[in-house]
């Protein structure tokens, strides 16, 4: 059983719920203990009792458990990788590339914590000196989604600690295994108990219990909008520091005078790889008339060539659909899309695979309009749509024409208009001939619109988050 961790301890509980590979839902991964709003409470104290003394450790404590983190986790890449491909259903490739993505997380936290200064001035007094120091927010929440089950937890744990914070993690009820590998990692790196404390359950107990208390100082939330907007509402009653990570529709601009190759790999990969499950991926291709029917009709081809099967079998491109419930869902938004007018290109068909699992064929719907319910909700799985403009500007019109703003991409060789979509990409984060997914780690994560709420994630500028200023004052 995958055991509760609170303040340095497994705790199990009375209530379990099964871990099943989305490949093989034969396969029964564990079993995870859930929590109750008791154990919500304890891990909250917890946290708070090992709070001073966290936020007291040096940079070089500090330093060396997120070091050392880094270290375990790349070690472990390739046996944590195929816990991850088993769980969460990615391919194993991309797997490990998402456990080391979480080491390099760790990795450059570990220098952040040496680097850790605050600012010294003149007052406008004379004779008084002022010192602007960061100090640590106190105790976070980290709630979490299933599709990056180690990269997310890290991306929020790291900068926690290495700012001085404590933690409880409530990760997503599909993936309890990578997110109790993640806190092993933690701990046998050194991190003292009660530093990270790990609770599992259902989001409307678990989750809205740290989400209510008023002795959690932050939190922090990757998920669905609807759900991003409950706890910013509810944080608002004891005046949390609230920083929301939620959906997109992210656009991808396809210029006639594109690179098509690049612009189909770009298009597939952004759109299907991950089985599409990523908050970046390319919801709506949007492609100009000089190029349209050459795009589409290369598209089509690799979306139907696409390999899908067990994650963790070798020559496997695309992994099962997370849950059954999300391969219903996503079967159910292609039928929406037919009966508004669209049509299903290539793909969409729910597969049988040797093991029984949520498989479907990546889909390509074609003759889209900006009203239809697929371009305006987030639909979140191997699902792209394709959207004719004119010109640039009717595209540039139609990317921004979404109530989201994680990322938007362009592919053109024209170095006029990639700089005006950079400009004018009402977007966080801006792709030129690249996929709209696949970001670094050293640099700021984040969107606008109803995307994100509060400061960004990622990179130094997550310290915003973490961190509360402390203004001194001293006359010499
Ligand atoms: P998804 O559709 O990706 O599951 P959710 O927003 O439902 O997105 O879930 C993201 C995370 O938020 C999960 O860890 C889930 O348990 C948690 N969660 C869901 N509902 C609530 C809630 N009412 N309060 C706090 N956390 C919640």
């Amino acid at each position: 059983m995958i055991p509760l961790l609170i303040n340095g301890e497994g705790i199990t509980t009375g209530q379990v719920v099964a871990n099943i590979n989305p490949s093989n839902t034969a396969d029964v991964i564990d079993e995870a203990a859930q929590a109750d709003p008791h154990h919500v409470q304890m891990a909250i104290a917890s946290a708070r009792a090992a709070a001073p003394g966290w936020a007291m450790a040096g940079p070089v404590e500090r330093h060396r458990v997120l070091a050392k983190t880094a270290q375990g986790l790349q070690e472990r890449a390739a046996e944590l990788g195929h816990l991850l491909a088993r769980e969460e259903g990615k391919t194993r490739a991309e797997a490990i590339a998402e456990v080391e993505r979480a080491a390099h997380i760790f990795a450059f936290f570990a220098g952040e914590a040496l680097r850790l200064g605050g600012e010294t001035g003149a007052s406008m007094r004379p004779g008084v000196g002022v010192e602007v120091t960061p100090e640590p927010l106190g105790v976070v929440a980290l709630i979490t989604p299933w599709n990056y089950p180690m990269a997310i937890p890290a991306w929020k744990i790291a900068p926690a600690l290495c700012y001085g914070n404590t933690v409880i993690l409530k990760p997503a009820e599909l993936v309890p295994s990578c997110a109790a590998a993640l806190i092993d990692a933690i701990n046998a790196a050194g991190a003292p108990a009660g530093v990270v404390n790990l609770v599992m359950g259902a989001g409307r107990v678990v989750g809205a219990a740290l989400v209510d208390s008023p002795a959690v100082d932050g939190l922090s939330f990757t998920g669905s909008q609807a759900t991003g907007q409950a706890i910013a509402v509810a944080a608002a009653k004891s005046l949390k520091r609230v920083q929301l990570e939620m959906g997109g529709s992210n656009p991808l601009v396809v210029l006639d005078d594109c690179d098509l190759e690049l612009a189909v790999t770009c298009a597939v990969d952004g759109s299907f790889y991950s089985t599409g499950q990523r908050c970046t991926a390319s919801r709506r291709l949007i492609v100009t008339d000089g190029v349209y029917s050459r795009f589409v009709e290369r598209v089509a081809e690799r979306v139907r060539a696409l390999r899908v099967d067990d994650a963790l079998k070798a020559g496997t491109e695309i992994g099962p659909v997370v849950s059954d419930e999300q391969l219903e869902q996503n079967l159910q938004a292609l039928e929406t899309a037919r009966r508004e007018g669209g049509s299903v290109r290539a793909g969409g068909e729910r597969l049988t695979r040797a093991t029984p699992g949520h498989y479907m064929q990546p889909a390509l719907v074609t003759d889209t309009t900006p009203e239809m319910t697929l371009n305006r909700e987030e639909v979140f799985g191997p699902i792209a749509s394709v959207l004719r403009a004119r010109d640039y500007d009717e595209a540039l019109k139609l990317a921004n024409d979404t109530p989201f703003g994680l990322t938007a991409g362009v592919c053109t060789q024209s170095l006029a208009r990639s700089t005006h979509f950079k400009r004018h990409a009402q977007a966080g984060m801006v792709m030129v001939n690249l996929p709209t997914a696949g970001v670094d780690v050293h640099v700021p994560f984040g969107g606008r619109k109803a995307s994100s709420y509060g400061p960004r994630e990622q990179g130094e500028y997550a310290r915003t988050f973490y961190t509360i200023m402390k203004t001194a004052y001293t006359r010499a």
